[in-house]
Parts: structure tokens; C-alpha cells; sequence
């Protein structure tokens, strides 16, 4: 589904430049859900937004349902996203103006579908998340765990292939982070794919597979069971050492 051979990126500022993504090979295949793990600063959001056809890369070769996604026209551009992108942000990125049926409609209204039908698929999808009772209410009085099912729904109605979300737990609790893991998994069992950005072990240990991006690269050896078993590990020596 994804397929992106030795990207590069640089960004230029001004007579600085940073080289973020250092020959970056990554390969999804559709139905898969996977997270992209790094260290704040890593690329990870640069590489997302390539994915998500936010973003342009430098050299290299990025392959989508097997069409090659170089440079194109923004309306070009936003005709695949529409077709096959669903996205999701850390701050949920919700019109505040907007109640929740009309944010979950919203992609639709981009697609010239009329206000009653948009507005009854939106039901739908708000249904599905749990909050067909939440219908009217603003996002300024929704929790994060609400909000964030909101914009989950708002990615989905479109139907698109592929969900894209950029640390989507990011600004929630434990809780609340693991019950929109929940969901994302629900979205990737009923057949689209799933790309997770994250920073936290815990998230991505649950997707079904962690690509891990470090000094610009893709790093092949990292083993997510590994850092999670060494950090059972750690908390283990400190309790003994508490109780002793
Ligand atoms: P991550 O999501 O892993 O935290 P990013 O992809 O957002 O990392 O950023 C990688 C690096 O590129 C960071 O050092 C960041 O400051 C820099 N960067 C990101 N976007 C831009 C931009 N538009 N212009 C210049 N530098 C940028
Ligand atoms: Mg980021």
C-alpha cells in the first residue's frame, strides 16, 4: 500500500539546513497497523506528513496503492489525500465554531454531498464512536477522549484506505490513551490501514509492528519487546529496592 524507497529531506532556513530524512526506506502493507517510533526532533512527523502528501521529499521514490507520488499540483495533491488519507493530530484540530456533527461532516461538505445526507453519515460515525449524544455539543465542552473520537470519526467518514495520526494520545491521560488505541484498532480490524505516530513505548507496542526512525534513518535492529521488557525490568529493581 506504502511503499517509500530512500527518501531524503533537508529543510532550508534561511543559511541553515537540516537534513531530517537520511535515505528512509519504509514499506506498509494494506490492513497493516504499524507505529513510527523516535525521539522528539527525529523526522517522524516529517516523514508522516510525505506519507500523508502534506509534504514534498527530495529525493528518493514514494510509491501509494502503487502510483508513484512525486511532485503535483496542490489539487492533484489533495484528490489522492481525499480518496485515500484519513488524518488525526495530537491536538485534534476541530473547528472550535463547529459543533460535532458538523466537524464529523465536514470532509463531506468538501465533497459537495448535500447537508441532510452529510449530516445523517455523520450520525452514523458519531454513533460508532459513541457519541451520537454529543451530536450538538462544541468541542470546548468535550473532554480529550471526546474530542479526539470526534476527529477519529471526521477521518473516517470519507472512507479512506489508510488513517494517518500523528501522536494521536499525545495531549490525553493513560486511560483515555489506551481506549483511543481501542478504537484505532477497531478502524484497522475493519480492513484500513493504520500509521501511529508515537513516542511512547507503550503505545506502540500496541500496533502490530514498530518501525523506529533514529539519526534520520530506519533502524532494523530496534526491538520493541526488548525496551519494554527492560523497562518491566527497571521498574521491578526499583520496587525490590523499595521493599528492601
Ligand atoms: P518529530 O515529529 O519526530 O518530533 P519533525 O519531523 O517534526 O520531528 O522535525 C524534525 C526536525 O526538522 C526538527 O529538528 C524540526 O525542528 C525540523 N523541522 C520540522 N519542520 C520544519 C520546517 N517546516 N522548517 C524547518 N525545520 C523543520
Ligand atoms: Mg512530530
Amino acid at each position: 500500500m506504502i511503499k517509500v524507497e530512500n527518501i531524503h529531506k533537508t529543510y532550508h532556513m534561511g543559511s541553515n539546513s537540516l537534513h531530517v530524512l537520511k535515505g528512509v526506506d519504509v514499506d506498509i502493507k494494506e490492513g497493516e497497523m504499524v507505529s513510527i517510533m523516535g525521539s522528539s526532533g527525529s523526522g517522524k512527523s516529517t516523514l508522516l506528513n510525505i506519507l500523508g502528501i502534506l509534504d514534498t521529499y527530495d529525493s528518493g521514490s514514494y510509491h501509494l496503492d502503487g502510483m508513484p507520488i512525486g511532485p503535483m499540483s496542490e489539487a492533484k495533491a489533495a484528490r489522492y489525500r481525499n480518496k485515500y488519507i484519513g488524518f488525526v493530530f495530537q491536538s485534534f484540530n476541530l473547528i472550535t465554531f463547529k459543533n460535532a456533527l458538523e466537524n464529523v461532516a465536514l470532509p463531506l461538505y468538501y465533497q459537495n454531498v448535500s447537508r441532510r445526507k452529510r449530516n445523517r453519515i455523520a450520525m452514523e460515525y458519531l454513533d460508532r464512536m459513541g457519541l451520537a449524544d454529543h451530536a450538538m455539543h462544541m468541542p470546548n465542552e468535550m473532554s480529550g477522549g471526546q474530542k479526539q473520537r470526534i476527529a477519529i470519526a471526521r477521518a473516517l467518514i470519507a472512507d479512506p484506505r489508510i488513517i494517518l495520526a500523528d501522536e494521536p494520545t499525545g495531549a490525553l491521560d493513560t486511560k483515555t490513551s489506551y481506549e483511543v488505541m481501542e478504537i484505532l484498532r477497531d478502524v484497522n480490524r475493519s480492513g484500513k490501514t493504520v500509521i501511529i505516530v508515537t513516542h511512547e513505548p507503550d503505545i506502540a507496542a500496541r500496533t502490530g509492528r514498530v518501525i523506529r526512525v533514529r539519526d534520520g534513518q530506519i533502524d532494523h535492529n530496534y526491538d520493541i519487546h526488548a525496551e519494554m521488557a527492560a523497562m518491566v525490568g527497571a521498574e521491578d529493581g526499583q520496587q525490590t529496592h523499595t521493599l528492601g
